[in-house]
């Protein structure tokens, strides 16, 4: 199903076409609105004149994080704060957050992207859409929410948590998709199960959009067990919109990211230039429409690679494959890179194993892996569970290289959280 199958399935010489002359019209907008591309173009020797192919992209300049916080709150706006509509922040962040300004069309191209991805997985006006994301600065919610009712459904703004109200509004409303975290859709297979909720039986639930952290495959898996439904893979971040930038279509085999408002480049993080096709690399994208603030370049410092191959479902839009972490929370234990990504891949693929872990490195580079037992399976044996423990263990440090110390913990012990989950608590003294 398409929402706008002219734009989607758009062949590739016409949608560069099209991405070139909204690279130009950004570049142009940027150097006569915003000082600090000014100042960076003329740093670097380049005019607005000199991008004449896609290829020139790499003459712009990067532009990180560190740069929207120091140029809080207003420096980057490229339209008069009267012409700006809505501010969100993104989450996550510790000190001064960053200011995301939207414009009247910002908000309205941020919503037809959600409609558009929505749509992709079979979402029609007839679904009822339950959001279990949070409301409030970060655009998590806020952009779904607009998205699903361009579509025409009905939209349930429920946030996290609470999850007894959640099963009251799934059953009385019939909802049939909801959109939230990893670590909450876990957790919320696990509320259905104590309370002896079948929900293939019982709700009418048929989809997940699923994102807002990285998880894995196993985690999908789990989620899709546990909820009774399809999860599809949705990613976005605050400087890109939200929500809406690359989801899954109905072959769920990577995101398309929609490249007719976003240019997609995957560098290697420690040099800045372009990797292989196909090769993992940090994602850095460009946007192509915003109007109140355009970003060149930018460093999303997620891990992620393009697939190379088209998509059978007929779009155009290159996809991503699933963002395996960060380049900026990779650990470094005993001079080992780690991403915690790794860990969860092996516990998640361990039976036995339930839905929370957490990551506690202390002392001298020392790592636990606090890890939650399935509900069902244990018995109550020791044996069962020392043995458990030494085969994580084991598994662990054919992955990570070094063996953690695994701390088995019964179902529920640890701490949930309602947006983002932290998974590592760092008290070493180094
Ligand atoms: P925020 O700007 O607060 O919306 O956070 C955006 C960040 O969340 C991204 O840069 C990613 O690191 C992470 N994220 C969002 N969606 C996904 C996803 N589907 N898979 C992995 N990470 C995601
Ligand atoms: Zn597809």
């Amino acid at each position: 199903m398409f929402w706008d199958r002219k734009i989607e399935t758009l062949d590739r010489p016409a949608l560069e076409q099209l991405q070139l002359q909204r690279l130009q019209k950004t570049v142009r907008r940027v150097a006569a609105h915003v000082p600090f591309y000014r100042e960076k173009f003329a740093e670097l020797g380049v005019r607005p004149r000199d991008i004449h192919s896609l290829d020139d992209l790499r003459r712009l300049p990067f532009t990180t994080s560190a740069d929207l916080r120091a140029n809080y709150p207003t420096g980057l706006l490229a339209v008069p704060l009267d012409d700006a509509l809505r501010l969100h922040t993104s989450s996550g962040t510790t000190g001064k957050p960053k200011a995301l300004f939207f414009s009247r069309q910002d908000v309205d191209n941020a919503a037809e992207l959600c409609a558009r991805s929505f749509v992709m997985s079979g979402v029609t006006k007839k679904d009822v859409f339950q959001n279990m994301m949070t409301y409030g600065m970060f655009t998590g919610a806020l952009v779904t929410h607009y998205g699903a009712e361009k579509v025409g459904c009905l939209v349930i703004p429920a946030g996290p948590g609470n999850s007894e109200r959640q099963l009251m509004l799934m059953q009385d409303f019939r909802t049939t998709f909801i959109h939230l975290t990893p670590s909450y859709a876990l957790y919320l297979a696990t509320f259905l199960e104590k309370h002896g909720v079948n929900p293939r039986r019982d709700l009418a639930l048929r989809k997940a959009f699923v994102g807002a952290e990285p998880y894995t495959e196993g985690t999908c898996r789990k989620i899709e067990h546990g909820l009774g439904l399809d999860v599809y893979n949705s990613y976005g971040l605050s400087e890109m919109n939200g929500p809406g930038v690359a989801f899954e279509c109905e072959q769920k085999h990577g995101m398309h990211l929609w490249e007719d408002h976003f240019l997609i480049e995957i560098i290697n993080p420690a040099t800045g230039e372009p990797v292989k096709a196909g090769e993992p690399g940090e994602l850095v994208l460009t946007t192509l429409t915003r109007e109140a603030m355009p970003l060149l370049r930018y460093r999303t410092r997620d891990i992620t690679s393009i697939i190379t191959k088209p998509c059978r479902c007929g779009r155009t839009h290159r996809r991503l494959h699933r963002i395996t972490g960060r380049s900026d929370d990779m650990l470094i234990v005993r001079g080992v890179n780690i991403y915690p990504q790794q860990i969860e891949r092996v516990l998640m693929a361990q039976s036995g194993v339930g839905r929370n872990y957490l990551i506690s490195l202390e002392g001298l580079d020392e790592m636990t892996i606090k890890v939650e037992l399935a509900e069902a399976g244990f018995e109550g044996q020791v044996e069962q569970l020392v043995k458990l423990q030494s085969q994580l263990a084991e598994k662990l440090r054919t992955e990570i290289l070094i063996k953690p110390l695994v701390q088995l913990l019964p179902p529920g012990s640890l701490p949930v959280s309602e947006g983002k989950t932290k998974r590592v608590i760092d008290n070493r003294k180094l």
